[in-house]
């Protein structure tokens, strides 16, 4: 048919330039024509319920999203030399969504570059350089971004763990070693006993609340509120990593360190803060922020730029405007425990967990709770096949990951519900 001409011919076309290293999902490649909030369309005219992408947080293509960024655009477009209102508006508002301590913003491009630059400035403000990072997790692209993640860094095609890198078990309470109510209390005295027998003090701490990459684990109840402290006291600052967590997908909390009871010193955010415009923030105390502004001047040539401000104020201003955090809480709640009763159903479903629309769910050989890969990647074709959009990921790439855009609803949590039982029946048939 013409479509898979058409494909064939993209798909050659972008061989020729592209590296494969960049990998395309699906056994069958979708070609995208266009998408409006929770829906996507290919070039044959199909549509697919996106259960999947978290980048477009308020919805895809969100026409007051996308005016904002072209009225700007049309305007004015420049860098942070020059005196424009809406980086102080934009910094503003974005603070006033934090506690108190954290009061300055530093804007770049990407969840890769922050992260980049929030280890910078744990190094510079404390001295040291040894950093504390968490199995599996994953913090971006850039070479500092790789060292500090064990997603990447542990891969076998990987670089291996650098020397400046202090690694520590994922307080993981359904697979860990540890799975009482109190695991995260025992997962945290292991990490802090390996943090005090080291010779080397550490810069910093950096964690994702829910391990995203690494599978969708949450951190089990009570591990930040132990480590935390015990990382500040031989003299390390805290980094929550946001890029996933943040900006109320965990519907009851707007980021992720609310869920664990705990402030950090650092907060790295990119993915859904510009709805798809590439923005990411690092947002730290006054005391990290004078630290940094001793040393030499920091300059992005785009962050903070005026379109990317308007846009970042214009998600934040939606989020409130449409009640998406209240709606990420409530269909969040109703799509794990229509999960849940999926599970009773099938017991390869070894776990539903994570928070608002931020959910994961492990596949596994119900027998020895082994990860089920393969089930996993049938899953994800399948409902792709019944044009509905969801990913695995996780270190067997066996843990189905949904994170929609949060205008989401308890209908279009009900197809994915059918879809996946219709996808299981024809398994296990
Ligand atoms: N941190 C986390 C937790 C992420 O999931 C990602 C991206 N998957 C990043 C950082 C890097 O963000 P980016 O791809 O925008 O550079």
């Amino acid at each position: 048919p013409i479509e898979q001409l058409a494909l064939d011919r993209a798909l050659a076309k972008r061989f020729q330039h592209i590296s494969p290293i960049l990998s395309i999902s699906y056994q069958k490649p979708i070609q995208m024509e266009a998408a409006a909030f929770q829906y996507m369309y290919d070039t044959s005219g199909n549509t697919f319920l996106d259960a999947y992408n978290n980048i477009p947080h308020v919805g895809h293509s969100h026409p007051k999203v996308v005016a904002a960024g072209q009225r700007q655009m049309s305007k004015l477009n420049t860098n942070t030399r020059y005196v424009y209102d809406v980086l102080g508006e934009y910094a503003e508002k974005l603070l006033s969504k934090f506690p108190k301590p954290l009061n300055k913003v530093f804007f770049v491009n990407s969840g890769s570059a922050a992260s980049d630059l929030a280890i910078r400035m744990a190094k510079t403000h404390t001295k040291r350089q040894h950093i504390m990072v968490m199995e599996h997790g994953y913090h971006g692209n850039t070479q500092t971004s790789i060292d500090i993640s064990d997603y990447k860094f542990s891969n076998k095609k990987g670089q291996g763990q650098k020397e400046y890198i202090l690694k520590t078990s994922i307080p993981d309470s359904y697979r860990g070693k540890y799975t009482t109510t109190d695991a995260g209390v025992l997962f945290a005295k292991d990490a802090i006993n390996e943090l005090e027998s080291t010779n080397e003090s550490i810069a910093a701490f950096i964690a994702e609340p829910i391990v995203g990459c690494g599978g969708q684990v949450p951190l089990a109840d009570g591990y930040l509120k132990e480590i935390y402290p015990a990382v500040r006291k031989q003299g390390g600052v805290c980094i929550s990593d946001e890029v996933q967590t943040g900006f109320s997908r965990l519907g009851k909390y707007f980021w992720g360190f609310e869920m664990h009871e705990v402030i950090p010193d650092i907060v790295v955010l990119g993915k859904p803060m510009g709805n798809g415009h590439p923005i990411g923030a690092v947002v730290v105390t006054d005391e990290i922020a004078a630290s940094f502004e001793k040393g030499v001047e920091f300059f992005s040539s785009f962050g903070g730029n005026p379109v990317s401000c308007a846009v970042g104020l214009t998600v934040l201003e939606v989020i409130e405007e449409e009640g998406l955090q209240q709606q990420a809480e409530e269909v969040g709640n109703y799509y794990q425990k229509e999960l849940r009763k999926l599970q009773r159903k099938y017991p390869v479903i070894g776990d539903v967990r994570g928070a608002g629309l931020f959910i994961g769910i492990d596949m596994v050989h119900p027998e020895t709770k082994n990860t089920n890969h393969q089930l996993a990647q049938y899953l994800k074709n399948e409902l792709r096949n019944q044009n509905i959009l969801i990913s695995t990921d996780g270190p067997d790439d066996s843990v189905l990951k949904t994170k929609p855009p949060l205008c989401f609803t308890k209908n279009n949590v009900d197809e994915v519900i059918d879809a996946i039982d219709n996808a299981m029946l024809q398994f296990y048939k």
